[in-house]
Protein backbone atom coordinates (compact mmCIF):
# COMPACT_ATOMS: atom_id res chain seq x y z
CA UNK A 1 0.00 0.00 0.00
CA UNK A 2 0.87 3.64 -0.77
CA UNK A 3 2.24 5.28 2.43
CA UNK A 4 1.10 8.35 1.64
CA UNK A 5 -2.66 7.27 1.72
CA UNK A 6 -2.01 7.17 6.05
CA UNK A 7 -4.41 9.30 7.65
CA UNK A 8 -4.44 9.71 11.13
CA UNK A 9 -6.69 11.98 13.70
CA UNK A 10 -4.12 14.56 15.75
CA UNK A 11 -6.05 15.91 18.32
CA UNK A 12 -3.41 18.55 18.77
CA UNK A 13 -4.06 19.95 15.61
CA UNK A 14 -7.83 19.06 16.38
CA UNK A 15 -8.31 17.20 12.39
CA UNK A 16 -7.56 14.32 10.28
CA UNK A 17 -4.22 14.75 8.72
CA UNK A 18 -2.13 12.99 6.71
CA UNK A 19 0.85 11.04 8.45
CA UNK A 20 4.14 11.62 7.78
CA UNK A 21 7.29 10.47 10.12
CA UNK A 22 10.23 12.53 11.04
CA UNK A 23 11.98 9.99 9.69
CA UNK A 24 11.62 7.99 6.37
CA UNK A 25 11.29 4.51 7.35
CA UNK A 26 10.77 5.09 11.34
CA UNK A 27 8.23 5.22 13.41
CA UNK A 28 8.36 6.29 17.12
CA UNK A 29 5.01 6.09 19.38
CA UNK A 30 4.97 6.37 23.28
CA UNK A 31 1.25 6.19 24.58
CA UNK A 32 0.99 6.44 28.78
CA UNK A 33 0.74 3.17 30.46
CA UNK A 34 -0.86 2.66 33.86
CA UNK A 35 0.04 3.06 37.05
CA UNK A 36 0.65 -0.27 38.71
CA UNK A 37 -1.26 -0.05 42.41
CA UNK A 38 -3.85 -2.65 41.50
CA UNK A 39 -5.19 -4.41 38.60
CA UNK A 40 -6.01 -2.70 35.39
CA UNK A 41 -9.46 -2.46 34.23
CA UNK A 42 -11.14 -3.27 30.51
CA UNK A 43 -10.66 0.59 29.57
CA UNK A 44 -6.80 0.16 30.63
CA UNK A 45 -6.08 -2.56 28.02
CA UNK A 46 -8.27 0.34 24.86
CA UNK A 47 -5.25 2.05 24.57
CA UNK A 48 -2.32 -1.05 24.78
CA UNK A 49 -5.01 -2.66 22.15
CA UNK A 50 -5.42 0.07 19.87
CA UNK A 51 -2.14 1.30 19.51
CA UNK A 52 -0.47 -2.52 19.05
CA UNK A 53 -3.03 -2.31 15.79
CA UNK A 54 -1.36 1.08 14.92
CA UNK A 55 1.85 -0.40 15.13
CA UNK A 56 1.47 -4.16 13.57
CA UNK A 57 -0.69 -2.58 10.77
CA UNK A 58 2.50 0.61 10.35
CA UNK A 59 4.95 -2.21 10.65
CA UNK A 60 3.12 -3.96 7.33
CA UNK A 61 2.96 -1.06 5.04
CA UNK A 62 6.71 -0.77 5.53
CA UNK A 63 7.87 0.95 8.62
CA UNK A 64 10.04 0.25 11.25
CA UNK A 65 7.96 0.94 14.31
CA UNK A 66 9.04 1.43 18.05
CA UNK A 67 6.62 1.09 20.02
CA UNK A 68 6.73 2.11 23.97
CA UNK A 69 4.55 2.46 27.11
CA UNK A 70 5.81 3.19 30.50
CA UNK A 71 4.76 1.96 33.52
CA UNK A 72 4.18 4.36 36.54
CA UNK A 73 5.65 2.86 39.23
CA UNK A 74 6.27 6.20 41.69
CA UNK A 75 2.69 8.00 42.90
CA UNK A 76 0.84 8.25 45.88
CA UNK A 77 -1.83 5.89 45.02
CA UNK A 78 1.00 2.67 45.00
CA UNK A 79 2.56 4.24 48.56
CA UNK A 80 -0.94 4.00 50.14
CA UNK A 81 -1.93 0.79 48.61
CA UNK A 82 1.43 -0.69 49.58
CA UNK A 83 0.85 0.48 53.32
CA UNK A 84 -2.48 -1.63 53.11
CA UNK A 85 -1.22 -4.36 51.50
CA UNK A 86 2.07 -4.33 54.10
CA UNK A 87 4.24 -5.03 51.09
CA UNK A 88 7.23 -2.57 49.89
CA UNK A 89 6.12 -0.41 46.89
CA UNK A 90 8.63 -2.46 44.56
CA UNK A 91 7.08 -5.17 45.51
CA UNK A 92 3.55 -4.15 44.53
CA UNK A 93 4.19 -2.77 41.58
CA UNK A 94 5.97 -5.72 39.94
CA UNK A 95 3.69 -7.89 41.22
CA UNK A 96 0.95 -6.05 39.29
CA UNK A 97 3.01 -5.17 36.52
CA UNK A 98 3.02 -9.17 35.78
CA UNK A 99 -0.61 -8.83 36.35
CA UNK A 100 -0.95 -6.53 33.30
CA UNK A 101 1.54 -8.32 31.33
CA UNK A 102 -0.33 -11.59 31.89
CA UNK A 103 -3.59 -9.24 30.05
CA UNK A 104 -1.41 -8.22 27.25
CA UNK A 105 -0.26 -11.87 26.65
CA UNK A 106 -4.14 -13.04 26.71
CA UNK A 107 -4.60 -9.99 24.63
CA UNK A 108 -1.77 -11.35 21.64
CA UNK A 109 -0.02 -7.65 21.84
CA UNK A 110 2.80 -7.99 20.70
CA UNK A 111 6.05 -7.31 22.50
CA UNK A 112 6.92 -3.78 22.90
CA UNK A 113 10.31 -1.95 21.86
CA UNK A 114 11.00 -0.97 25.60
CA UNK A 115 8.96 -0.62 28.77
CA UNK A 116 10.26 1.81 30.52
CA UNK A 117 9.37 2.14 34.35
CA UNK A 118 9.14 5.79 36.21
CA UNK A 119 11.61 4.58 38.68
CA UNK A 120 14.21 4.11 36.05
CA UNK A 121 14.47 7.88 35.36
CA UNK A 122 15.38 10.03 38.58
CA UNK A 123 18.40 11.26 37.72
CA UNK A 124 16.91 12.52 34.53
CA UNK A 125 13.84 13.53 35.71
CA UNK A 126 15.74 16.18 38.82
CA UNK A 127 18.56 17.52 35.78
CA UNK A 128 15.37 18.51 33.79
CA UNK A 129 13.57 20.13 36.44
CA UNK A 130 16.77 21.54 38.23
CA UNK A 131 17.58 23.25 33.89
CA UNK A 132 13.42 24.28 34.45
CA UNK A 133 14.23 26.18 37.90
CA UNK A 134 17.53 27.67 36.21
CA UNK A 135 15.46 28.83 33.64
CA UNK A 136 12.98 30.64 35.22
CA UNK A 137 9.95 28.18 34.18
CA UNK A 138 9.76 26.26 37.20
CA UNK A 139 9.58 27.63 41.45
CA UNK A 140 10.20 26.32 44.72
CA UNK A 141 7.16 27.08 46.58
CA UNK A 142 5.87 25.34 50.20
CA UNK A 143 6.43 21.75 49.68
CA UNK A 144 6.92 21.41 46.47
CA UNK A 145 8.82 22.29 43.18
CA UNK A 146 5.69 23.84 40.57
CA UNK A 147 6.00 24.30 36.36
CA UNK A 148 5.28 27.82 35.96
CA UNK A 149 2.61 27.25 33.10
CA UNK A 150 2.73 31.26 32.00
CA UNK A 151 5.91 30.40 30.63
CA UNK A 152 4.05 28.65 28.15
CA UNK A 153 1.85 30.95 25.87
CA UNK A 154 0.54 28.62 23.82
CA UNK A 155 -0.91 26.36 26.84
CA UNK A 156 -4.03 24.76 26.54
CA UNK A 157 -3.89 24.38 22.61
CA UNK A 158 -4.37 19.95 22.92
CA UNK A 159 -7.56 20.63 25.19
CA UNK A 160 -8.48 23.27 23.21
CA UNK A 161 -8.94 25.67 25.87
CA UNK A 162 -7.01 29.04 26.21
CA UNK A 163 -5.20 30.61 29.70
CA UNK A 164 -7.77 33.17 30.27
CA UNK A 165 -10.71 30.18 29.98
CA UNK A 166 -8.58 27.55 31.84
CA UNK A 167 -8.29 30.43 35.10
CA UNK A 168 -11.43 31.43 35.05
CA UNK A 169 -13.54 30.61 38.51
CA UNK A 170 -10.11 28.73 39.63
CA UNK A 171 -8.42 30.34 43.36
CA UNK A 172 -4.93 29.92 44.50
CA UNK A 173 -4.66 27.51 47.40
CA UNK A 174 -2.56 30.12 49.47
CA UNK A 175 -1.15 27.57 51.87
CA UNK A 176 0.42 25.58 48.77
CA UNK A 177 2.19 29.00 48.00
CA UNK A 178 1.67 28.85 43.97
CA UNK A 179 1.79 31.62 42.04
CA UNK A 180 -1.10 30.40 39.11
CA UNK A 181 -3.63 28.05 40.19
CA UNK A 182 -2.76 26.35 36.73
CA UNK A 183 0.89 25.81 38.13
CA UNK A 184 1.51 21.62 38.77
CA UNK A 185 3.50 19.93 40.78
CA UNK A 186 7.10 18.97 39.12
CA UNK A 187 8.72 17.25 42.28
CA UNK A 188 7.25 17.03 45.68
CA UNK A 189 9.49 17.50 48.62
CA UNK A 190 8.77 15.18 51.56
CA UNK A 191 10.05 13.43 53.91
CA UNK A 192 6.89 10.97 54.08
CA UNK A 193 7.26 7.08 54.90
CA UNK A 194 6.71 6.86 50.74
CA UNK A 195 9.58 6.63 48.59
CA UNK A 196 11.44 9.17 48.56
CA UNK A 197 15.25 10.27 46.80
CA UNK A 198 17.84 12.96 48.07
CA UNK A 199 18.69 14.97 44.93
CA UNK A 200 20.26 18.53 44.13
CA UNK A 201 16.91 19.95 44.05
CA UNK A 202 15.92 18.70 47.51
CA UNK A 203 14.59 15.19 48.98
CA UNK A 204 11.37 13.97 47.53
CA UNK A 205 9.61 12.46 44.66
CA UNK A 206 8.59 13.53 41.15
CA UNK A 207 5.45 14.42 40.18
CA UNK A 208 3.93 12.45 37.30
CA UNK A 209 3.97 14.72 34.65
CA UNK A 210 7.46 14.89 33.94
CA UNK A 211 7.86 10.94 34.02
CA UNK A 212 6.62 10.84 30.18
CA UNK A 213 8.67 14.05 28.66
CA UNK A 214 12.10 12.20 30.37
CA UNK A 215 11.40 8.76 29.17
CA UNK A 216 10.62 10.12 25.72
CA UNK A 217 13.47 11.98 24.98
CA UNK A 218 15.76 9.17 26.45
CA UNK A 219 14.44 6.29 25.07
CA UNK A 220 13.92 7.38 21.67
CA UNK A 221 17.48 9.71 22.16
CA UNK A 222 15.09 12.72 20.80
CA UNK A 223 12.67 15.48 22.55
CA UNK A 224 10.12 15.05 19.38
CA UNK A 225 9.27 11.53 18.18
CA UNK A 226 6.13 11.05 15.88
CA UNK A 227 2.73 9.91 17.84
CA UNK A 228 2.01 10.35 21.10
CA UNK A 229 -0.75 8.82 22.48
CA UNK A 230 -3.01 7.52 25.67
CA UNK A 231 -7.00 7.79 26.77
CA UNK A 232 -9.46 10.68 26.27
CA UNK A 233 -8.82 11.74 30.16
CA UNK A 234 -4.68 11.96 29.78
CA UNK A 235 -5.67 15.01 27.53
CA UNK A 236 -6.06 17.30 30.08
CA UNK A 237 -4.03 17.68 32.18
CA UNK A 238 -1.29 15.02 31.59
CA UNK A 239 -0.80 15.54 28.14
CA UNK A 240 -0.89 19.51 27.90
CA UNK A 241 1.41 19.81 30.82
CA UNK A 242 3.25 17.32 29.18
CA UNK A 243 3.72 19.38 26.37
CA UNK A 244 4.57 22.30 28.15
CA UNK A 245 7.63 21.23 29.97
CA UNK A 246 8.70 20.08 26.38
CA UNK A 247 7.68 23.25 24.86
CA UNK A 248 9.49 25.21 27.49
CA UNK A 249 12.71 22.59 28.01
CA UNK A 250 13.35 21.02 24.22
CA UNK A 251 11.13 23.84 22.25
CA UNK A 252 8.97 20.98 21.07
CA UNK A 253 5.68 19.94 21.21
CA UNK A 254 7.01 16.16 21.88
CA UNK A 255 5.30 14.71 19.18
CA UNK A 256 3.87 15.41 15.80
CA UNK A 257 0.68 13.48 16.49
CA UNK A 258 -1.12 13.10 19.11
CA UNK A 259 -3.64 10.66 19.45
CA UNK A 260 -6.61 9.83 22.46
CA UNK A 261 -8.92 6.57 22.84
CA UNK A 262 -11.98 7.09 23.94
CA UNK A 263 -13.47 5.47 26.84
CA UNK A 264 -14.66 2.16 27.53
CA UNK A 265 -18.33 3.38 29.69
CA UNK A 266 -20.09 1.53 32.51
CA UNK A 267 -23.82 2.38 33.51
CA UNK A 268 -22.92 5.57 31.26
CA UNK A 269 -19.90 6.34 33.17
CA UNK A 270 -16.49 6.25 32.26
CA UNK A 271 -14.80 2.99 33.64
CA UNK A 272 -12.19 4.33 36.33
CA UNK A 273 -10.40 2.97 39.03
CA UNK A 274 -11.79 6.08 41.43
CA UNK A 275 -15.39 5.82 40.57
CA UNK A 276 -15.65 2.29 41.83
CA UNK A 277 -17.01 0.52 38.84
CA UNK A 278 -13.86 -1.17 36.89
CA UNK A 279 -15.03 -4.58 35.75
CA UNK A 280 -11.30 -6.12 35.71
CA UNK A 281 -9.22 -6.95 32.28
CA UNK A 282 -8.24 -10.28 33.96
CA UNK A 283 -11.30 -10.99 35.02
CA UNK A 284 -12.97 -10.68 31.59
CA UNK A 285 -10.60 -12.52 29.98
CA UNK A 286 -10.65 -15.22 31.99
CA UNK A 287 -14.57 -15.80 30.83
CA UNK A 288 -13.64 -14.15 27.01
CA UNK A 289 -11.40 -15.06 24.48
CA UNK A 290 -8.37 -12.44 23.89
CA UNK A 291 -9.26 -12.33 20.56
CA UNK A 292 -12.88 -11.53 21.39
CA UNK A 293 -11.89 -8.55 23.45
CA UNK A 294 -10.23 -6.74 20.68
CA UNK A 295 -12.96 -7.78 18.15
CA UNK A 296 -15.32 -6.05 20.70
CA UNK A 297 -12.76 -2.81 20.68
CA UNK A 298 -12.72 -3.08 16.80
CA UNK A 299 -16.68 -2.53 16.22
CA UNK A 300 -16.28 1.22 17.16
CA UNK A 301 -13.69 3.59 16.01
CA UNK A 302 -10.98 4.07 18.24
CA UNK A 303 -11.85 8.01 19.40
CA UNK A 304 -15.81 7.01 20.43
CA UNK A 305 -16.74 5.60 23.55
CA UNK A 306 -17.96 2.21 23.91
CA UNK A 307 -20.49 0.16 26.58
CA UNK A 308 -19.06 -2.52 28.17
CA UNK A 309 -21.47 -5.70 26.98
CA UNK A 310 -20.90 -9.16 28.57
CA UNK A 311 -23.28 -9.94 25.84
CA UNK A 312 -22.18 -8.42 23.25
CA UNK A 313 -18.35 -10.12 24.20
CA UNK A 314 -20.63 -13.56 24.28
CA UNK A 315 -21.10 -12.77 20.85
CA UNK A 316 -17.48 -12.00 19.97
CA UNK A 317 -16.28 -15.27 21.66
CA UNK A 318 -19.03 -16.87 19.14
CA UNK A 319 -17.39 -14.81 16.06
CA UNK A 320 -14.29 -15.79 16.78
CA UNK A 321 -15.00 -19.39 17.27
CA UNK A 322 -16.55 -19.58 13.90
CA UNK A 323 -13.48 -17.94 12.34
CA UNK A 324 -11.36 -20.71 13.94
CA UNK A 325 -13.75 -23.48 13.07
CA UNK A 326 -13.56 -21.94 8.93
CA UNK A 327 -9.67 -21.47 9.13
CA UNK A 328 -9.68 -25.10 10.63
CA UNK A 329 -12.01 -27.02 8.27
CA UNK A 330 -10.30 -25.15 5.30
CA UNK A 331 -6.66 -25.72 6.66
CA UNK A 332 -7.29 -29.47 6.86
CA UNK A 333 -8.35 -29.81 3.41
CA UNK A 334 -5.35 -28.50 2.15
CA UNK A 335 -3.17 -29.90 4.54
CA UNK A 336 -4.63 -33.42 3.48
CA UNK A 337 -4.24 -32.56 -0.42
CA UNK A 338 -0.40 -30.95 0.04
CA UNK A 339 -0.83 -27.72 -0.38
CA UNK A 340 1.70 -26.09 2.04
CA UNK A 341 2.45 -22.57 -0.12
CA UNK A 342 2.21 -19.60 2.99
CA UNK A 343 3.38 -16.98 -0.08
CA UNK A 344 0.42 -17.26 -2.25
CA UNK A 345 -2.50 -14.81 -1.30
CA UNK A 346 -5.06 -12.48 -2.86
CA UNK A 347 -3.40 -8.67 -3.09
CA UNK A 348 -6.69 -6.91 -3.62
CA UNK A 349 -8.70 -8.03 -0.94
CA UNK A 350 -5.70 -7.71 1.44
CA UNK A 351 -5.15 -4.31 0.17
CA UNK A 352 -8.48 -3.52 0.67
CA UNK A 353 -7.76 -4.26 4.53
CA UNK A 354 -5.02 -1.71 4.54
CA UNK A 355 -6.87 0.95 3.52
CA UNK A 356 -9.53 0.91 5.76
CA UNK A 357 -6.93 0.99 8.28
CA UNK A 358 -4.96 3.86 6.84
CA UNK A 359 -7.86 5.67 7.29
CA UNK A 360 -7.60 6.70 10.59
CA UNK A 361 -7.55 3.12 11.77
CA UNK A 362 -11.21 2.35 10.61
CA UNK A 363 -11.72 -0.90 12.36
CA UNK A 364 -15.65 -0.78 11.34
CA UNK A 365 -14.61 -1.03 7.88
CA UNK A 366 -11.24 -3.20 8.62
CA UNK A 367 -13.95 -6.00 9.96
CA UNK A 368 -16.24 -5.80 7.16
CA UNK A 369 -13.18 -6.82 4.77
CA UNK A 370 -12.10 -9.62 6.87
CA UNK A 371 -15.80 -10.62 7.09
CA UNK A 372 -15.62 -10.54 3.15
CA UNK A 373 -12.14 -12.62 3.08
CA UNK A 374 -14.63 -15.36 5.11
CA UNK A 375 -17.56 -15.47 2.97
CA UNK A 376 -14.42 -15.97 0.08
CA UNK A 377 -13.16 -18.81 2.26
CA UNK A 378 -16.25 -20.78 2.82
CA UNK A 379 -17.04 -20.38 -0.45
CA UNK A 380 -14.60 -21.80 -2.42
CA UNK A 381 -14.06 -25.13 -0.59
CA UNK A 382 -13.62 -27.67 -3.69
CA UNK A 383 -11.42 -24.69 -5.76
CA UNK A 384 -7.89 -25.88 -3.83
CA UNK A 385 -5.85 -22.82 -4.97
CA UNK A 386 -7.97 -20.09 -5.06
CA UNK A 387 -9.29 -22.05 -0.73
CA UNK A 388 -5.32 -21.77 -0.15
CA UNK A 389 -4.68 -17.84 -1.63
CA UNK A 390 -7.60 -16.71 0.58
CA UNK A 391 -6.22 -18.69 3.64
CA UNK A 392 -3.04 -16.83 3.66
CA UNK A 393 -4.84 -13.77 2.90
CA UNK A 394 -7.03 -14.19 6.18
CA UNK A 395 -3.81 -15.38 8.13
CA UNK A 396 -1.71 -11.79 7.14
CA UNK A 397 -4.89 -10.05 7.83
CA UNK A 398 -5.12 -11.41 11.12
CA UNK A 399 -1.71 -10.86 11.73
CA UNK A 400 -2.22 -7.37 11.24
CA UNK A 401 -5.53 -6.91 13.34
CA UNK A 402 -4.10 -8.76 16.37
CA UNK A 403 -5.30 -12.02 16.54
CA UNK A 404 -2.75 -14.11 15.21
CA UNK A 405 -4.49 -17.18 14.15
CA UNK A 406 -2.78 -19.90 12.80
CA UNK A 407 -3.44 -22.71 10.16
CA UNK A 408 -3.81 -25.65 11.53
CA UNK A 409 -1.92 -29.10 10.90
CA UNK A 410 -3.09 -32.67 11.00
CA UNK A 411 -2.14 -35.53 13.14
CA UNK A 412 -1.15 -38.29 12.01
CA UNK A 413 -4.16 -40.34 13.39
CA UNK A 414 -6.52 -37.24 11.86
CA UNK A 415 -5.13 -38.08 8.62
CA UNK A 416 -6.29 -41.69 8.62
CA UNK A 417 -9.35 -40.66 9.94
CA UNK A 418 -10.00 -38.90 6.63
CA UNK A 419 -8.18 -41.78 4.53
CA UNK A 420 -10.61 -44.62 5.92
CA UNK A 421 -13.76 -42.39 5.71
CA UNK A 422 -12.59 -41.64 1.99
CA UNK A 423 -12.09 -45.21 1.23
CA UNK A 424 -15.39 -45.98 2.61
CA UNK A 425 -17.32 -43.64 0.39
CA UNK A 426 -15.62 -44.70 -2.43
CA UNK A 427 -16.14 -48.56 -1.28
CA UNK A 428 -19.70 -47.37 -0.79
CA UNK A 429 -19.72 -48.59 2.80
CA UNK A 430 -22.40 -46.10 4.39
CA UNK A 431 -22.72 -47.39 7.14
CA UNK A 432 -18.89 -47.19 7.89
CA UNK A 433 -18.60 -44.12 5.71
CA UNK A 434 -21.43 -42.28 8.39
CA UNK A 435 -19.69 -43.49 11.42
CA UNK A 436 -16.37 -41.76 10.25
CA UNK A 437 -17.92 -38.66 9.35
CA UNK A 438 -19.17 -38.26 12.54
CA UNK A 439 -16.29 -38.70 13.95
CA UNK A 440 -14.33 -35.98 11.97
CA UNK A 441 -17.32 -33.87 12.28
CA UNK A 442 -16.99 -34.03 16.22
CA UNK A 443 -12.95 -33.04 15.78
CA UNK A 444 -14.42 -30.43 13.83
CA UNK A 445 -12.42 -31.87 10.60
CA UNK A 446 -15.11 -31.14 8.18
P1 LIG B 1 -4.21 5.00 34.48
O1 LIG B 1 -3.56 3.84 35.15
O2 LIG B 1 -5.50 5.44 35.10
O3 LIG B 1 -3.25 6.15 34.28
O4 LIG B 1 -4.63 4.54 32.99
C1 LIG B 1 -3.78 3.89 32.06
C2 LIG B 1 -4.29 4.13 30.66
O5 LIG B 1 -5.65 3.68 30.49
C3 LIG B 1 -4.29 5.61 30.26
O6 LIG B 1 -3.91 5.74 28.90
C4 LIG B 1 -5.74 6.01 30.44
O7 LIG B 1 -6.08 7.10 29.65
C5 LIG B 1 -6.45 4.75 29.97
N1 LIG B 1 -7.82 4.63 30.50
C6 LIG B 1 -8.20 4.74 31.80
N2 LIG B 1 -9.55 4.54 31.91
C7 LIG B 1 -10.01 4.27 30.66
C8 LIG B 1 -11.31 3.94 30.12
N3 LIG B 1 -12.39 3.86 30.88
N4 LIG B 1 -11.40 3.73 28.79
C9 LIG B 1 -10.31 3.81 28.00
N5 LIG B 1 -9.07 4.10 28.43
C10 LIG B 1 -8.91 4.33 29.76
ZN1 LIG C 1 2.30 10.19 30.20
Amino acid sequence: MDKGKIRLYDTYQGMIRPFKPIKDNEVDIYYCGPTVYNYVHLGNMRPAITFDLLSNFLSEVGYDVKLVSNYTDIDDKIIAESIKEGKSEKELSLFYIKAYEDCLNKLKISPLYYHPKASEYIDKMVDFIDDLIKDGKAYKAGNDIYFRVHSVPSYGKLSNQNLEELEAGKRIDVASGKEDPLDFVLWKLTDDQGIKFDTKIGLGRPGWHTECVCMVDDVFSSPLIDIHGGGFDLKFPHHENEIAQSLAHNNTTLANYWMHVGFLMTGGEKMSKSLGNSILAIDVLSRHLGEAVRLFFYQTNYRSPINYSEEILEECDKKINKYLSSIRRASVSLDYNNIKTDDLYDQEIYEELLEALADDLNTANALAVFDKAFKMLNSNSKNLDKLNAILNTIIKMSNVLGFKFNKYSLTDEERKLIDDYNKARSEKDYSKSDLLRAKLLEKNLI
